[in-house]
């Protein structure tokens, strides 16, 4: 039962077995909310149900739903390669109740999966509650019979759910496994809660309120909302404590050792790890119609592809590489995802392409990188003009120069930065506020000047390879 596939099938059959409706993932790019960059949870695509605005003929739901936290509120790009849990794009295994189940069932059927059907220690198991609800730590107790130390209250926000400022809320209760304590991390609330020995698999939410402008309301008919990271539980049964040591990561990794010839050993382990996460997340954003662009969601994608590829250039890849792991993914995962399979072309085709233009500059980036930081010690700050320029002239996004400095403790000054950033938009308005026809050649060569080699070379590249 470990493998992935195995275990996404036996949370949903457990769920449907439990009167559930198998409902498919939702798109990566949510239909019903513009303001969202990316679904990052299992709940996005039944907003309007939980709010009541929408009716389905079910009042359960089970799915297993793509999930991107790589921009937005939720962002998770920057743990990625150096925690054990987080990903970029990972899968979020819940369970829905609209009006239907509330708390006690919520809570016994989340147990009973993990510790009768997955089979987990009840001892390495622990839970938080939200300070104020007494009536979940007593449904622990009762029906887990946990012991009150290992049911802890946690005052903060960690444990209030909100949709948003307004709409439905309540309180959260997240289960945590226990690694053991060769791992560094104390349990959650502790001062070394950020360590990874404690890992959070499954948050329950409890929507019980309906937050108005002025006042908090009771719901007629309560919900449940939860989120069980795939990647996590398959870690905990897979007995290993990274998710990037389980059978999906696995393949996908030795994947990029075998493109690389290099192995996922001491500095290059990192560099792997960032290679197989973007993969995933890049693979999956083309596949839900995100293109690369410069700007919104395409310009995440862009982001996440490109601090790739440096990952790649670190492991001495001379050539693009990234599309030489799609076919893995795709065998990895396209049969629970067949949109995965149907976009592997063009999923394939817009690596190759971008990552042949973002070559041309990235060793020039690079190098020039060097040469600003070469006797910067650790805890020096690399000014914001050369930053922009790296941004504006070899198309570096912040975010990479910021990852690229990382090992070596240096940081980005992003204040200088942005005013870099808007000194040169200011001056784009400027030359548009002619906007006469002699303003127009104007125009246009500061735009050139701004668009900088990254685009100029794209250019180029498409022509001399036939593609346009
Ligand atoms: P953490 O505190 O570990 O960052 P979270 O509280 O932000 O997790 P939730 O928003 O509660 O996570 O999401 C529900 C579940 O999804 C989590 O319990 C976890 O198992 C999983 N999850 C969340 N973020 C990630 C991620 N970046 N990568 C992999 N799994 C994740
Ligand atoms: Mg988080
Ligand atoms: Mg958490
Ligand atoms: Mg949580």
């Amino acid at each position: 039962m470990s493998g992935v596939n195995e275990i996404r099938s036996a949370f949903l059959d457990y769920f449907a077995k439990n009167g559930h409706e198998v409902v498919s993932s939702g798109p990566l790019v949510p239909r019903n909310d513009p303001t969202l960059m990316f679904t990052n949870a299992g709940m996005v695509q039944f907003k309007n149900v939980f709010t009541g605005l929408e009716k389905r003929d079910y009042s359960r739901a089970t799915t297993s739903q793509k999930c991107v936290r790589a921009g937005g509120k939720h962002n998770d790009l920057d743990n990625v390669g150096y925690t054990a849990r987080h990903h970029t794009f990972f899968e979020m295994l819940g369970n829905f109740s609209f009006g239907d189940y509330f708390k006690d069932r919520a809570i016994e059927l989340a147990w009973n999966l993990i510790t009768r059907e997955f089979g987990l220690p009840a001892d390495r198991l622990l839970v938080t509650v939200y300070a104020e609800d007494d009536q979940a730590f007593d449904l622990w107790k009762k029906i887990a019979g946990l012991p009150e130390s290992k049911i802890l209250r946690i005052p903060t926000s960690d444990n209030f759910w909100a949709m948003g400022d307004t709409g439905p809320c309540g309180p959260c209760s997240e289960i945590f496994y226990d690694h053991g304590d060769h791992i560094w991390g104390g349990p959650p609330g502790s001062a070394e809660e950020d360590g990874d020995r404690f890992i959070e698999v499954w948050n329950l939410v409890f929507m019980q309120y309906e937050q108005l402008a002025s006042e908090r309301i009771d719901l007629p008919r309560p919900s449940i909302d939860t989120g069980m990271g795939l990647e996590r539980i398959a870690a905990v049964l897979q007995g290993v404590h990274d998710n990037y040591d389980i059978d999906l990561f696995r393949a996908l990794i030795a994947a990029s050792e075998n493109a690389t010839g290099v192995d996922a050993e001491g500095k290059a382990r990192a560099s792997h790890r960032v290679i197989a996460d973007h993969l995933r997340s890049t693979s999956f954003l083309i596949a839900d119609g995100v293109l690369p662009s410069n700007e919104g969601r395409g310009y995440v994608l862009r982001r996440i592809m490109r601090r790739a590829m440096r990952h790649a250039h670190l492991l001495g890849a001379t050539e693009p590489l990234m599309w030489k792991l799609v076919p893995v993914l795709v065998r990895e995962m396209g049969r629970a995802f067949p949109e995965l399979a149907r976009a592997e072309a063009l999923i394939t085709e817009t690596l190759k392409l971008e990552e042949t233009r973002f070559r041309k500059t990235l060793e020039r980036g690079l190098s020039l990188l060097d040469d600003a930081t070469g006797d910067m010690r650790e805890g020096a700050e690399l000014d914001g003009e050369t930053a922009f320029k790296l941004y504006d002239t070899y198309g570096f996004p912040l975010d990479l120069t910021q990852d690229a400095l990382r090992a070596r403790g240096i940081s980005v000054d992003t204040g200088g930065f942005n005013t870099a950033m808007e000194r040169q938009k200011a001056e784009a308005r400027a030359a548009w506020a002619g906007s006469g026809e002699a303003a127009t050649d104007t125009v246009w060569y500061a735009l050139k000047e701004r668009v900088g080699a990254t685009e100029f070379l794209g250019y180029e590249t498409e022509a001399s390879e036939g593609i346009v």
